[in-house]
């Protein structure tokens, strides 16, 4: 492999020339207290722009990416980002902007915030939308913190219960259980739905609320939704809807109308934002006006003057994050809601379905299928078949890096064993589809005719195989000099 950049250093080399400063030099030991300055200097590499470039592009070549091939990560929509919401979000007027400027330099960015609040409303049929949250399992917190101020406000301090089904995403119970809520775990029934005698079970007056997704992460729509919300609101609790994908039904049904109060959407998923990095994500929880006194402070308001921030708002549980939330997050949204319109977006939604059911249907024949009904977007396969050969989901997700596929999300969710949850997204074309269906079909042949390949994939990617018991127990993540 080629040299990494600390070792491509060498002394007095440089990537940029700063002009001399003409400000009076001030010692460093006046700002700094002594016992914080280093002693000697900090060993960074000395390197020309040029091998700073090509260091962090190589690099970026090692990735796997979305750019670069196709990514079936199911629950995680990795799809393709058109270009021009980067483009919108990088113009200056957006991209300059200070959080502390005052409100009449930054009427533009407010109306943006104003409008956009306007179309995931509409979208998710709940009226008020904050964007605060940094990520989804930030905007649940949110979410039921907005609860619990609710039923606190009501004097219901004893609605402390949260119910979650098995399907779950991790990151519910997780939320549920940091703010301060106990958990309650209800199972699905044979079709991988809510068992509603679990429901009736589990429901008594100190249920605070229960967070869905709807679809569930069997990429299935829970049809009995409407008994769910009746039930739940009879109880006096609300319903929760982890709406980090909305690929499925965007512009086709509104979580406000399958009966939610509160709902959460990663707009780093459906909604145009690179991710899968780690990079920054952004969110919109929306909720029904009941719960808007609580929302984080400030909210966008819109005056006869232009608009301007509410801070004065007493019930509120307070902030949540920085400023005003990943601004350049919400002008990508904002600018693919727009070009895509409100047809557009139902498009993208039948479509992101259409692909999962064709791919459904495709696989079946190979790899057990636990749950036979339509999918919606996203479907869950099991590699039991494969794994009484010998060769476990483990190893089919590694092959597939072979053949310049990112591994669907595999183990999840729980109650599928050997899973492969796929979901290809509406950017995909047909043509990637059928090669995505070769490419399973031959690692299953491979199974069966040499299965030490599939064994100790991958072969062709820049690490091999790694230990991951090593990797998990003993991570090497710092490079230090000389070693
Ligand atoms: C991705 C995801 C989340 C968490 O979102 P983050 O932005 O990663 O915090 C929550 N629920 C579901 C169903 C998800 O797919």
């Amino acid at each position: 492999m080629e040299k990494l950049i600390y070792e491509k250093s060498s002394p007095g080399r440089r990537g940029v020339k700063v002009p001399t400063s003409n400000v009076p030099e001030k010692k460093l030991s006046d700002m700094i207290p002594s016992q914080y300055v280093r002693k000697e200097a900090a060993a960074l590499p000395e390197v020309t722009e040029l091998d700073t470039m090509r260091h962090f592009v190589r690099l970026s070549h090692l990735n796997h990416s979305i750019d670069t091939g196709f990514y079936p990560l199911g629950s995680c929509t990795m799809k393709y980002n058109p270009k021009v919401n980067d483009a919108m979000a990088a113009l200056e007027g957006f991209r300059e902007l200070h959080p502390h400027q005052p409100v009449d330099q930054i009427q533009g960015a407010l109306e943006l915030l104003y409008n956009l609040e306007q179309m995931i409303a509409e979208i998710v049929g709940l009226p008020h939308v904050t964007f605060q949250p940094a990520a989804g399992a930030h905007g649940e917190l949110t979410g039921l913190l907005l609860i619990r101020a609710y039923f606190e406000a009501k004097g219901q301090t004893n609605r402390n219960i949260v119910i979650v089904p098995d399907t779950a995403h991790g990151t519910n119970p997780a939320t549920a259980a940091l703010a301060g809520f106990e958990v309650v775990e209800i199972g699905s029934n044979e079709k991988g739905l809510v068992d509603i005698e679990a429901l009736k079970g589990a429901l008594n007056e100190n249920v605070a609320a229960i967070m869905l997704t709807n679809p569930n992460t069997l990429g299935l729509f829970e049809e009995e939704i409407m008994t769910v919300q009746k039930l739940m609101h009879e109880a006096g609790g609300m319903l929760y809807y982890d709406g980090a994908n909305l690929n499925a039904i965007m512009g086709l049904v509104r979580p406000g109308d399958m009966g939610f109060d509160v709902c959460h959407l990663n707009l780093h998923k459906s909604f145009s934002t690179p991710h899968g990095g780690g990079g920054p994500g952004g969110c919109a929880v929306a909720a029904r006006k009941e719960l808007l006194p609580f929302f984080p402070k400030p909210v966008v308001v819109k005056t006869n003057d232009g608009y301007e921030f509410d801070w004065n708002r007493e019930q509120s549980i307070g902030k949540i994050k920085g400023f005003f939330g990943n601004f350049g997050i919400l002008v990508r949204a904002y600018t693919y809601i727009l070009a895509n319109g409100r047809e557009g977006l139902e498009q993208i939604s039948r479509d992101a379905i259409l692909n999962a059911n064709y791919l459904k249907e495709q696989l079946k024949h190979i790899y057990d299928l636990p749950h036979t009904q339509s999918c919606m977007h996203e479907f869950v396969i099991s590699g039991s078949r494969q794994k009484a050969r010998g060769v476990s989901t483990s190893h089919i997700a590694k092959r597939l890096l072979d053949y310049g596929v990112h591994a669907p999300t595999v183990y999840f969710p729980l109650v599928v064993p050997e899973a492969m949850m796929i979901e290809p997204t509406e950017t995909e074309s047909k043509d990637t589809l059928d090669s995505f269906v070769e490419i399973m079909t031959s690692i299953d042949k491979e199974t069966i005719e040499t299965p030490d390949v599939v064994l100790n994939a991958p072969h062709t990617t820049p690490v091999a195989k790694l230990d991951e018991a090593l990797a998990a127990r003993k991570p090497n993540l710092r490079w230090t000099p000389g070693t």
